[in-house]
């Protein structure tokens, strides 16, 4: 007898346990960092501890510092929850442990990347042939698509960008609206072409980019390789760039398109939504989450090239898979920034198959109503909403909400804090067109009706304390 079984069945009945008493719990941790802090600290011990104790040990450190953010009163950034099958298939796979680098590594790893990657293109709507590359998240997805970008104009204008580098390589440019989300340019710096490369394109009042600016920018410096990069779902407002006019032009242009979709790509798994992302299709690669809309647990996210020769030989492993060489039978540790990696497919497919087409398009839907009764709700009370609630986002505003320089601790932060101290729910605050404003993500399977109501009836409580003048 190993103990193996009583330590995981422990394990994982203190994280169910966790997950059925999380809408009852304060959402928000209860105790301060400092406190955290000493739960974990001491000294590194000097010998072994029994692993029993060790969990012991750890369930005690972690109580009063977890966030409630799996539960169904958390409109923090935007966050997901996680579906039971997928919470389970992630405690499969670290049982499994298996490595997701190559299938000589684990076929079954390989298997439910190439299964759940088809999966999501069929429901997004995306080419079948397009190559997916399971990452840690939109970040490293927006890393990867823009890699690929990089490698497709350099090449197109003669350059090998994989073996010179950038340095002698053709200044780049990358056209994108001014209200990208950071980690775009983040992506950028990592790869080597810096945030001066950016030419951004007016937005509207939602953050849409503006198509004639689009235009007029693309024929400014025609002869520069050029990567445009495109949005669905702005995190603020949830709003979407006009994919079926902007995609075309930028292709005319030469460019390479990429879509930043790390929430709002899922708006086509939705009959009712899916006119919002209408031509997104058309782009040479995109970055979304499966941690966010598809509540897969932390941390997964995907990144999917229409291309996969482009893909594999931006991102290849091995330099025998690089420019020239003509091979083309890339792994799966070739469509990632990693190397040893763990089996994130497992999650993603279990998610899939759980909710199916029409579970992932209810899911998404349902945020989407859920976000508009919040916004119903909080108007009635007083509030006033600042976007079209198109998606799932919801940005709110009690009173004259602009921000002013020299008081940058607003009247929103007040309320905001206020909210997060009753434990309702949480939320968090943003800076949006120079005003300061409450932003609702409406983003867990798990949220209903009530829990909108009981959340907004807070939020109300807490603007009223803080008070309005
Ligand atoms: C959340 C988000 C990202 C970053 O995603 P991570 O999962 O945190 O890496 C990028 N773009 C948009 C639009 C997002 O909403």
């Amino acid at each position: 007898m190993s103990g193996l079984e009583d330590l995981f069945v422990r394990a994982a009945r203190e994280g169910a346990a966790f997950r059925d008493g999380v809408g009852e719990r304060p959402v928000a941790g209860t105790a301060s960092r400092e406190d955290a802090w000493a739960a974990f600290g001491g000294a590194l011990p000097d010998g072994p501890t029994p692993a029993s104790q060790v969990l012991d040990d750890l369930l005690a450190a972690a109580e009063g510092h977890l966030v409630g953010s799996v539960g169904p009163r958390y409109f923090g950034f935007v966050t997901g929850g996680s579906t039971p099958a997928a919470a389970a298939a992630d405690i499969l796979a670290v049982g499994w442990d298996q490595n997701s680098f190559n299938p000589l590594m684990s076929p079954a790893a390989e298997a439910a990347e190439r299964a759940a990657g088809g999966w999501v293109k069929d429901l997004l709507g995306l080419p079948s042939g397009a190559s997916v590359g399971f990452v840690t998240g939109a970040q490293a997805a927006n890393t990867v698509g823009l890699a690929c970008g990089r490698h497709q104009v350099l090449e197109r204008a003669g350059y090998d960008v994989e073996t010179d580098g950038l340095i002698g390589a053709p200044r780049v440019r990358v056209v994108s609206g001014f209200e990208r989300h950071a980690t775009v340019d983040r992506s950028l710096r990592l790869l080597g072409l810096g945030t001066a490369s950016l030419i951004g394109v007016l937005t509207d009042d939602q953050g849409r980019i503006d198509v004639a600016d689009l235009e007029k920018v693309l024929a400014t410096e025609p002869e520069r390789p050029t990567i445009v990069c495109l949005q669905a779902g702005n995190v603020n407002t949830g709003a979407s760039d006009a994919f079926a006019s902007a995609i075309p032009l930028a292709h005319e242009a030469g460019a390479w398109v990429h879509v930043d979709g790390a929430f709002g790509l899922w708006a086509a798994s939705s009959p009712q939504r899916a006119h919002l992302v209408d031509g997104v299709e058309r782009a040479d690669s995109w970055a979304t989450d499966a941690h966010k809309w598809l509540n897969v647990p932390y941390d997964s996210g995907l990144a999917i090239v229409r291309d996969p020769v482009v893909h594999g030989t931006s991102m290849a492993y091995s330099a025998a898979y690089l420019a020239g060489s003509g091979r083309t039978d890339f792994s799966l540790g070739d469509l990632v920034p990693d190397s040893s990696r763990r089996a994130r497919g497992f999650a993603v497919w279990a998610a899939l198959r759980e909710l199916g087409r029409s579970g992932v398009a209810d899911l998404v839907e349902r945020c989407c109503l859920l976000a508009g009764r919040m916004a119903e709700r909080l108007a009635e009370g007083g509030a006033t909403i600042h976007n079209d609630v198109v998606l799932n986002q919801v940005l709110v505003g009690f009173g004259d909400t602009s921000l002013k320089d020299d008081d940058p601790s607003t009247r929103t932060d007040a309320i905001v804090e206020a909210v997060q101290r009753d434990g309702t729910c949480w939320l968090g605050a943003t800076t949006w067109h120079d005003q300061r404003l409450i932003r609702i993500s409406v983003s867990n399977a798990t949220t209903t009706e009530a829990d909108i109501d009981r959340s907004a009836a807070a939020i109300l409580a807490a603007a009223a304390r803080v008070g309005l003048g």
